[in-house]
């Protein structure tokens, strides 16, 4: 099976719910979406999203230099494209854009091997279980008392046995507020998860987390700089709260540096971040042989099959508002059902584009709105 074409687009699409954390809000989420045909007659896709920037750059690096030296290659050879590829782009860095741009092809090929084995990619990948437990996920730093409540009532009700808050406002006190309101909402036996999204130093963080010690956190995520791995290192040692952190890394090599510094706890690498699931199989089984377990960042739809793939998978983030089905993507939705996810079972990643809907958000040429929608 032969790739015959590649074509991608980007789609700018808004969130159906407000969306802020400690560092940022988001006002559009883009993703890019690449459809690769095969003389086989089966076609493939694949995509990465970033939080409102970049997707231009990501569509051209992929049409410019990308495609043009995949055509004609074996599909089953997707260490090798993933190879050509990062070779190809790694001069102007090894993760970031670079990653980014290799994930939608390398998720179509998976795809494409999935639809040809006739398996589910989770199979595809290793089918270490059937299905694995979500937790809900709430981008809410603007919440507070009543309403931060609400949401984590609406969680419970949705069967989630874990749940997701920001942390790291500018008052201390007001996290302990808010974090004593979730912890009083959701009773002492549901997993509390704090993310800080990058916002403390490394002694900052420790004198903050532990003020919020003591309403039992299963991690804190992101409590440092991510590419201040002493800090981590810092802090994993005068902390009891496990550490996660990867949805800023890019790479293998990444990860490895942050094992071997014992600055991290749960391993939370993102599918299109890192170059898709050829790249994220690699740091999983980097994790798995440290002993540390996979929770992958976002991207529900992919995260899924991966997560139920290898054995040191730990817990699926659903994100509230952010899966495909809830910004009306897909033309069959896939959500999580009753706090647990299964993967679909179609052969591939078995999802299908709602093209329609895709359609109103398309990108032609530059994206026009970046300033308006940034204000
Ligand atoms: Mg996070």
């Amino acid at each position: 099976m032969r790739i015959e074409s590649i074509q991608t687009h980007l789609y700018r699409v808004p969130p159906t719910v407000r969306i802020s954390d400690s560092i940022q809000s988001i006002y559009i989420w883009e993703w890019i979406i690449t459809t690769i045909r095969t003389d086989s007659g089966l076609s493939g896709t694949g995509w990465s999203y970033t939080l409102g920037m970049g997707g231009s750059a990501l569509r051209a690096i992929i049409d410019d230099y990308l495609a043009p030296i995949l055509i004609g290659s074996e599909v089953s050879n997707v260490e090798r494209i993933w190879q050509k590829c990062w070779q190809e782009l790694h001069a102007n860095g090894p993760g970031g854009f670079t990653t980014l741009a290799i994930a939608p092809i390398d998720i179509a090929l998976w795809d494409l091997l999935g639809q040809q084995a006739g398996l589910p990619l989770y199979k595809l990948m290793g089918g270490a279980r059937d299905n694995i437990p979500a937790y809900g996920s709430g981008i809410n730093m603007h919440l507070e008392g009543e309403a931060l409540a609400e949401q984590m009532r609406g969680f419970l009700a949705a069967g989630y046995r874990s749940v997701k808050m920001k942390v790291g406002r500018d008052n201390p006190e007001e996290d302990v507020e808010r974090v004593a309101t979730v912890r009083k909402t959701i009773g002492p036996s549901v997993g509390l998860l704090l993310d800080a999204n990058q916002k403390w130093s490394a002694g900052e963080a420790v004198r903050r987390v532990r003020m919020l010690e003591r309403f039992n956190p299963s991690w804190i995520e992101e409590p440092i700089l991510a590419d201040d791995i002493p800090g981590h290192t810092y802090a994993r040692a005068h902390l009891s709260v496990p550490i996660a952190l990867g949805e800023t890394l890019f790479t293998r090599y990444q990860f490895a540096d942050y094992i071997r510094a014992n600055a991290v706890d749960v391993v939370q690498a993102d599918i299109p971040r890192v170059g898709g699931f050829t790249e994220w199989l690699k740091i999983a089984k980097l994790a798995e042989a440290h002993n540390l377990p996979v929770a992958p960042h976002f991207a529900v739809e992919l995260s899924i099959h991966a997560l139920c793939a290898v054995p040191n998978g730990l817990i699926l983030e659903d994100l509230q508002g952010g899966s495909l089905t809830d910004l009306d993507l897909l033309a069959e939705p896939w959500r999580v059902s009753n706090g647990v996810g299964v993967p679909p079972q179609k052969p591939g990643h078995g999802y299908v584009w709602d093209e329609k809907n895709l359609a109103k958000y398309l990108v032609t040429g530059k994206p026009r709105d970046v300033t308006a929608t940034r204000a």
